[in-house]
């Protein structure tokens, strides 16, 4: 029998989806598993979104269309990126793809040679070094810790800069450590990434889920519109998770080289889901507003929680939706303590390490999860740590 190709081997999946799958199980067997495994907000699209769509299907927009994107949606991402985040693009520089993930894997086609070391935020979105990895780069971790508030440290990354480094992916606000970078980060990584002639992606996907002050993308930076790739879409701020649907904006180079790749990969994104995706970006109901609010509410309320549980020590996050919880204290390993919640609490959370090296100590809790359920996960933790007490005292 022949092989598989060899790139597999370098490719990994993504810890959420594991754990998923045994809560279901549990679930199954008549357990009740509170879920904070994966990054779903509870929320779903707007009326207006929800009627456009339905509209669309019977007007027949069911057809492919243009592989960049529809024009009017193309121009919409644009419009609204300028008015989200005073982005200075045209309709040229954005491309229309099914998800932020897939826009993210075609753009690491398309800037990446097998040899090449790409720089990736660890604990960041696994995806990131296992795609650099297959396509036959070396994955360069730069960490985000907690003595630095899970800000990247520059002189590190400087220091892991090679002949070969071709790629600086970034991604503000972080999954799993909800750092949002600051300003002087960014401009130093603009410095870094001009001097060293890198190309910057940044993974701006949680860019609307802020908790104060304003999204700053590295790309307004002088120089870094002609070097960088932002990759976004519709799961997170608008709820969307299933419609699969996500962008790239780029300089009109990328743009063309990321439609050859979609010509190759996916011809074009299904028709009536960008024709409601272009009612999503007019914000008519300033629903991603009230979601964020919601969430901050949800954050407050959860970081306090889960710093009442001995051994547990979290930092409220500065955006996306994710506590990331130290529980080096608690003398358990995050693997352990994370199985030990969900098969004797039913709380279901991601050891860190899921995220990288740099996440051994932690664990990662949704808080898209309506109050309740946050509450109760906080009490069944708190149940269960009279054992793991009982049982680091031993
Ligand atoms: N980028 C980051 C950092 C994420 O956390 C996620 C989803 O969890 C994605 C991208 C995927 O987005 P999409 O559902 O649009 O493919």
């Amino acid at each position: 029998m022949r092989k598989l190709a060899a790139r597999l081997k370098e490719m990994t999946g993504e810890g959420a989806l594991e754990v998923f799958t045994r809560a279901k199980e549990l679930e199954r067997q008549g357990r009740s598993v509170i879920h904070l495994e994966l990054g779903e907000p509870d929320y779903h699209p707007t009326a207006p979104v929800v009627d456009a769509v339905r509209a669309a299907v019977a007007a027949g927009r069911d057809r492919y269309t243009a592989s960049r994107g529809l024009p009017q949606l193309r121009e919409a991402v644009a419009e609204y990126l300028h008015r989200t985040r005073k982005l200075k693009v045209t309709a040229e520089n954005v491309l229309v793809g099914p998800g932020c993930k897939p826009c993210l894997a075609l753009t690491m086609m398309a800037l990446v040679e097998p040899g090449d070391e790409v720089l990736y935020p660890d604990p960041g979105f696994p995806i990131y070094p296992s795609l650099a990895r297959g396509l036959g780069a070396k994955a360069v971790p730069y960490q985000l810790l907690e003595k630095n508030q899970f800000q990247p440290d520059l002189d590190e990354i400087e220091a892991k800069i090679t002949p070969h480094s071709s790629v600086l992916l970034m991604n503000s606000p972080n999954n799993p450590t909800g750092a949002v970078y600051s300003d002087a980060a960014q401009e130093r990584l603009a410095e870094l990434a001009a001097r060293h002639d890198l190309w910057v992606v940044t993974d701006e996907i949680y860019a609307r889920i802020v908790y104060g002050g304003e999204y700053h993308s590295i790309s307004l930076l002088p120089g870094m519109a002609e070097r960088s790739v932002i990759v976004d879409g519709f799961s997170k701020s608008f709820a969307m998770t299933g419609w699969r649907l996500g962008y790239a904006a780029a300089p009109v180079k990328i743009i063309d080289a990321l439609d050859l790749l979609v010509m190759n990969v996916w011809t074009s994104v299904n028709e009536f889901a960008q024709v409601a995706a272009i009612e999503a970006l007019r914000d008519s109901t300033n629903a991603v507003e009230a979601m964020v609010a919601e969430y901050r509410k949800r954050r407050d309320a959860f970081a306090a929680g889960l710093n009442r549980v001995p051994g547990f020590r979290c930092l409220p996050p500065k955006g996306a939706f994710y506590a990331w919880v130290n529980v080096e204290e608690t003398g358990l390993t995050a693997e352990e303590l994370g199985r030990r919640l969900l098969e004797e609490a039913g709380v279901a959370g991601i050891a860190g390490t899921a995220f990288g090296a740099a996440g051994k100590d932690f664990l990662r809790f949704s808080f898209a999860s309506a109050t309740p359920l946050l509450e109760a996960a906080v009490e069944r933790m708190l149940t269960l740590s009279a054992h793991w007490r009982a049982a680091v005292a031993r």
